[in-house]
This record gives structure tokens, sequence and C-alpha cells, in this order.
């Protein structure tokens, strides 16, 4: 377990902000993007890689999220745009979102590592990340797709409560809290997110299966793509997902030529 976590605050403030303390240098850091529909739980996974690997978890959703909470609607155009976008459950304008990204560049350098959850998703982003990387001189160690049948999906979106305070994820049935809409951690409220209403999970899996799905041949055809079952606890997926890597990385180190994808199942 990595106890370098810093709060992210340039990556979700944008770079004007500074962390609270740089993220420590690790000897073979991560630098991965995290693949998954909506409800596959890349948001979980990503925040138990982050403990586990010290890298940093950089999500779009939470920079969104961010402004939300700190009622930043106003701020710009753009982000207010944005907003509009996602409380829909639309996808926001690859524009915008490349702009966010572009100003947050910084973050790839990261010195733990990244973890990118939410960010490619569709092919002219995964384009324009592909260049971005390439001119920084950073390459991706793999791509993890996580799988799941869509019945999961639905039922994992549509029972999931956020806490209006410190952010804890907890599910009707599968997560409840002791005392039914209160955050176990901070006593905080819980409530659901206007995306995760019914009709906005229907379009945004509409717009996973369009705009990132392709994603995935994108980066199985890079050598890149690593997919791993989403069935089970969080912490029984992020050992698997860990042990995925590792082999993958002990099969480059070994057999450079056999470069390829892998699929772990439970
Ligand atoms: P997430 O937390 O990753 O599920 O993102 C929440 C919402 O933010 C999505 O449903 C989109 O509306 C928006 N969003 C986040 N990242 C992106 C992205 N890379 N491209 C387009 N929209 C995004």
């Amino acid at each position: 377990m990595n106890s370098n976590q810093n709060n992210r605050v340039a990556w979700l403030r944008g770079p004007a902000a500074k962390c609270s303390e740089p993220a420590t240098e690790v000897a073979r850091p991560w630098r991965l993007v995290l693949l998954g529909a909506p409800g596959v739980g890349k948001g979980t996974q990503a925040a138990l890689l982050a403990r586990h690997s010290g890298a940093c978890h950089l999500s779009t959703g939470d920079v969104f999220r961010e402004a939300t909470s700190h009622n930043l609607r106003e701020q710009t155009l753009a982000m207010s745009a944005a907003l509009n976008f996602m409380s829909k459950g639309s996808l926001v304008p690859d524009a915008i979102v490349w702009q966010l990204v572009r100003e947050r560049a910084d973050c790839l350098h990261c010195a733990g590592g990244f973890l990118l959850d939410g960010f490619p998703r569709t092919l002219a982003q995964a384009g324009a990340l592909r260049h971005l990387l390439q001119s920084q001189g950073i390459e991706l160690d793999a791509v993890v797709s996580y799988e799941l049948p869509n019945s999961e999906l639905v039922s994992r979106l549509s029972g999931r409560r956020t806490c209006a305070n410190c952010k804890a994820v907890f599910h009707l049935t599968a997560r409840a809290p002791h005392f039914a809409g209160v955050c176990d951690s901070c006593g905080g409220v819980l409530y659901q997110r206007e995306d995760d209403q019914p009709e906005a999970i229907a379009v945004r899996l509409e717009a996973y299966e369009r705009s990132t799905a392709p994603l995935i041949e994108f980066y199985r055809n890079a050598g890149l793509l690593v997919s791993v079952s989403a069935s089970g606890e969080p912490e029984q997926i992020c050992i698997r997902t860990l042990a995925a890597l590792e082999l993958r990385r002990l099969n480059r180190t070994a057999r450079p030529e056999m470069i390829g994808a892998e699929t772990f199942a439970p």
C-alpha cells in the first residue's frame, strides 16, 4: 500500500492550483488509462489503484463535479456548457474536454504515475491524447478495460448514492450506509447524482456504446489493452487488476515481441 496521496488540486482546479504535496517518486510508476462503461466501478478502482501504487487519479468527471460543488458554473461559458451536457448524461464536446486536459498536461508528468479515468472517451480524444503523450515523451503502460454485463451496470448506477460532503460512494443494497441517507464516514447527506437518474443512465450507456466502446479496438490494435472482469468486491477487482498489469509487465520484459491483448477473469 502506498501512502503517496496528494489532494489532486492541480488536476481538479487547474494548473493555477498546487497539490498539497508533490507526489513521491515511484521506481516504476504506472501510467494507465482505465476504460469501462458507466457503473462498472472505474472510479472506485482508480481510487484503490492510486492507493496501492501511488499513481495520481486523474478523472475528467471529477473536474466537472468539482466545478459544480465550488459553484464555478458561471466561471466560464465552456464550463457552464459542459455541466449542462453532464447533467443530462450526454458527453461533453471534445473541444471543451480537450482544453481542460491540455491545461492540466503537467499532471501527466506526476512522479507517481497517473490513472486516467473517464478520459479519453471518444476516438478523437484518444488520438489527441496519443499526440500529447508522444510530444511530451510519455509512454502509456497499458489500457485497462473493465467488463461487466449491462444489467449489472444499470443496477449499480441506479442504486448509487454519493456523499455531498466527502464524496464517498454507497449503494442502496450492495454497500448500504448504516443509517439511510447518511454518510458512514463523515455524517454528510447522501444524494443521487443527477446523471444517475434513470433517464440520464440510458443516455450515458448509449453514449458509451456509440463513442467509447470503439476505443477498446483502438487500444487493442495499439497492443495496450488489458481486459479485466469487474465482477466481485472492489478489493478483489483491484488485486486482479494489479496481477494482470504485473504479468503484462513481466511478459513485456521477458518477451517484448509478445505485446498483445490479455484477458483476466476471476
Ligand atoms: P464520469 O464521472 O467519468 O462518469 O463523468 C461524468 C460525466 O462527465 C459524463 O457522463 C460526461 O457528461 C462528462 N465527461 C467526463 N469525462 C468526459 C470526457 N472525457 N468526454 C466527454 N464527457 C465527459
